[in-house]
């Protein structure tokens, strides 16, 4: 049956890739979202990240160019060891490496150019067509409910980030994670990426227009239900930013929930005949969510299924805990 009826539920980084995705194949695509996630206006998209992540953030790049999605290139350092095969890898995507002292950190790091850049997921996100519409799903029938009445597809994909757990049963939790927005002594961290492995932070710029402002935070992963409220000491990670960065004076701290596997890898799989799950992008979604993505309409549309982020990976595990995110080195 051509054109096929999908319906997404949640239009965040995967729901909106799905879309894109599903259109560009020629079919309908309806989605819902509930509007309850707060959207920041970019995230890092990086290629330093390992084995065949790597190759799913290729595809989400090509994906953000043929879409339209505004990106900003900037140059990364990286403090701290890195293996020789991870720089091999990353040069084999088109990453130039050089290892340098870099004077304004006092510190020997890996500078690396084409491997970073600020995507514009708000601009992707909001460029979307939605029904704004909280859905729930039966969790026997998998029968969907918008504003209480019934929605059918020929096919249905749950895509509601960290709300996935409490939406249909699958091997994930959801954890909070936040950022401090922070005013610096230093203009350098305007228009630098910097990822810290030995004081244990990273910091972005706000927009990569240069200046003073730029975004710090740890990626620690607190476990707990979305919408919960949580209050967070930022003092231990702003003490060991001005370790590394000197003087700051934090203006605004925002966080989100975000959605972890057993093995905090993204997942995708089949929930019943013609309901689809994928999610668990933790925090490294504006990286690989359009290509996890692009994994699942192939598995949907082809019957492709790519083993290595296949949610049938956990047997249905839903007892574990938490680790940390894999786009860390
Ligand atoms: C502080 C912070 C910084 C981050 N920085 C980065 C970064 O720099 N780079 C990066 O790659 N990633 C980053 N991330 C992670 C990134 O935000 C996530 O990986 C990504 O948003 C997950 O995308 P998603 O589409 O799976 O889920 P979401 O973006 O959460 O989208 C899910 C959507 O589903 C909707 N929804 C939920 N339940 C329902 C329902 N029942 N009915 C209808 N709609 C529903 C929600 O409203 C939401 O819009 C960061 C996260 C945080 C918290």
């Amino acid at each position: 049956m051509f054109p096929l009826k999908f319906i997404i539920v949640g239009g965040g980084i995967l729901g909106s890739s799905l879309y894109h995705l599903l259109k560009e194949a020629g079919h309908e695509v309806k989605v819902f979202d509930s509007g309850k996630r707060r959207v920041f206006p970019t995230l890092i998209h990086s290629l330093l990240l390992k084995g065949r992540d790597v190759e799913l953030a290729k595809e989400s790049l090509d994906f953000y160019r043929r879409v339209g999605v505004p990106m900003r290139e900037l140059p990364s350092i990286t403090l701290g060891h890195v293996p020789q095969d991870l720089i091999t890898l990353w040069e084999g995507v088109g990453v130039k490496v050089e290892e340098k002292h870099v004077e304004w950190l006092r510190a020997r790091g890996l500078y690396a150019k084409g491997g970073d850049r600020l995507v514009s997921i708000a601009h992707l996100i909001h460029s979307t067509p939605h029904v704004k519409a909280e859905v729930s799903v039966d969790p026997e029938t998998f029968t969907l409910r918008a504003n209480g009445r019934e929605v059918k597809g020929d096919v249905i994909v749950i895509a509601a980030g960290a709300w996935n757990p409490q939406t249909v049963p699958v091997s994930s939790k959801s954890y909070y994670c936040w950022a401090t927005l922070a005013l610096f002594g230093t203009s350098e961290v305007g228009s630098h990426i910097i990822y810290d492995y030995e004081k244990g932070f990273y910091s972005r710029p706000l927009l990569g227009f240069g200046g003073n402002l730029a975004i710090v935070g740890d990626g620690d992963v607190i476990e707990s239900p979305p919408g919960r409220r949580i209050c967070v000491n930022s003092a231990d990670v702003l003490s060991r930013v001005r370790e590394r960065l000197g003087r700051l004076a934090p203006l605004y701290t925002a966080g989100e929930f975000c959605e972890g596997t057993p093995d905090m890898r993204p997942a995708f799989g089949k929930l019943k005949e013609n309901v689809y799950y994928v999610g668990g992008l933790n925090g490294y979604g504006a990286e690989v969510g359009p290509g996890i993505a692009k994994l699942l309409v192939d598995f949907i549309l082809k019957g492709e299924e790519n083993k290595e982020y296949s949610l049938s990976r956990f047997n249905g595990l839903r007892d574990f805990r938490l680790g940390r995110e894999p786009h860390e080195i």
